[in-house]
């Protein structure tokens, strides 16, 4: 796999290296410069998940690991199901919370938790990452008890939902987990001034695990496949795939997923009231603003860290713009959204409804619509019941965390706090 810099195209790398590195000089995203298509999109189609996605992996990573090292690093990964659901006459939900941390981040945790272990060969690493929610959980789970790799784990103290904090603050051992006084943003600016410090990446060893490591997109890549592998030939003809939107991995991965050739019409990048992406879709100005705290927290995002990586598709000419659909959908129609789908017979969460929603006021007759649906209900059990006035029984995943001590320390907002704190734990 050939990766160049986004911001300094002098900077070229293989997989392996991008994996360990997380970022490039100057805080600039790995990226392809293109994507070649998959040989026979059907044959790969008829495949069972996990082996189409070794088929899909090898085709895009090549030949840095051999073929049986990546099958079984593909193998111990994806250990759950992502079934479509049938959810109205023109809708799908694809679901991608059967995992061990009921959200779809499970998928490009755990592969790159394998594929980590396996390229660092028991050398010490850090894995320093900022989660608005569910990356903590997933990339704290797929790393928990492996020898050498510690993960520090920043999140927005109070932001986020108290089941979904208890997934991570409670595992102790080598994950740290850390409050910050603060908003997401402010814990992703923090991780990316440690990327821009030589004494932490050389002293500590530094990797990030948030959605900037590639080894997530690419793994994430796999779950659209398995969406259309499991729809009829009439949905997959004008496929319509609304993504819930923060960080903008999801969507990035889909587009890989159309630039190997899976004939998906179009997406749509749903986000909520921090909507950067959607107006400058529309009027072609980048005016982040500050960010809002929303039902659908995990999206709580104004600087998505993955566009850029969007805008180089577009640029290499790897995609068209047009494919992309941008929409905003505010709290109220989130919560209305979320009562009509309760009124089909589906249970959903602030995240997936809003998808849902666009694809509502975005379809065009003859289109199917599939959105994702990116975490388990109960992950946000306070507000869906108090959303839909009905208890939410819990999965088992949660009840067990939810009766353990939280383990997580409260720290400022503030780049050198966070460094002593961090060689005080480490060196
Ligand atoms: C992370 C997350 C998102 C946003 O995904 P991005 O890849 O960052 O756009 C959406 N929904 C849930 C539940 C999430 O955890």
């Amino acid at each position: 796999m050939h990766l160049v810099n986004l911001k300094d195209n002098t900077q070229q790398v293989g997989f392996c290296d991008a994996v360990k590195t997380g970022l490039g000089r100057d805080q600039g995203l790995f990226f392809v410069e293109e994507i070649a298509p998959l040989a026979d999109i059907n044959a790969a189609l008829a495949l069972p998940l996990v082996e189409r996605s070794q088929l899909i992996l090898q085709h895009l990573i090549g030949d840095e690991f051999s073929e049986g090292e990546l099958n079984a690093l593909v193998e111990a990964a994806f250990t759950f199901p992502a079934p479509v659901v049938k959810v109205d006459e023109q809708t799908y939900a694809l679901e991608l919370f059967h995992g061990p941390t009921l959200a779809f981040k499970d998928f490009g945790g755990r592969f790159m938790a394998q594929c980590l272990t396996k390229i660092s060969q028991g050398a010490p690493v850090t894995i320093l990452t900022a989660t608005s929610g569910d990356t903590g959980a997933a990339v704290a789970h797929a790393f928990h008890g492996i020898d050498n790799i510690n993960v520090v784990i920043l999140f927005p103290k109070g932001k986020i939902s108290p089941l979904q904090e208890k997934l991570f603050t409670t595992l102790g051992g080598n994950i740290h987990t850390v409050a910050i006084d603060g908003d997401f943003d402010a814990c992703q600016a923090i991780v990316k001034q440690a990327f821009d410090d030589p004494q932490m990446r050389e002293e500590l060893h530094l990797n990030s695990a948030n959605s900037i490591n590639i080894s997530r997109l690419l793994a994430q890549v796999c779950y659209y496949f398995e969406a259309f592998a499991q729809l009829d030939e009439a949905a997959r003809k004008e496929l319509v795939v609304s993504v819930p939107s923060g960080n903008f991995g999801n969507l990035t991965a889909g587009l890989i997923a159309k630039a190997l050739g899976l004939p998906i019409k179009r997406f749509i990048a749903a986000t909520n009231l921090n909507d950067t992406v959607p107006r400058y879709l529309e009027t072609g100005e980048w005016a982040p603003k500050d960010t809002i705290a929303t039902l659908s927290n995990a999206m709580d995002v104004s600087q998505p860290n993955n566009w850029p990586r969007i805008e180089a598709m577009v640029e290499f000419g790897i995609i068209d713009k047009d494919i992309i659909t941008g929409m905003m959908i505010d709290e109220d129609c989130t919560q209305i959204a979320m009562k009509h789908l309760q009124s089909v017979g589906y249970t959903s969460e602030p995240h997936a409804a809003l998808a849902y929603r666009s694809l509502q006021k975005s379809l065009a007759e003859g289109e199917t619509g599939l959105f994702l649906g990116t975490a388990h209900p109960a992950k946000f059990r306070e507000s869906v019941e108090n959303i839909l006035g009905e208890p939410l029984a819990l999965p088992k995943a949660l009840a067990d965390v939810a009766a353990e001590t939280s383990l997580d320390v409260d720290k400022p907002a503030d780049y050198q706090a966070i460094k002593q704190y961090m060689f005080d734990i480490l060196k």
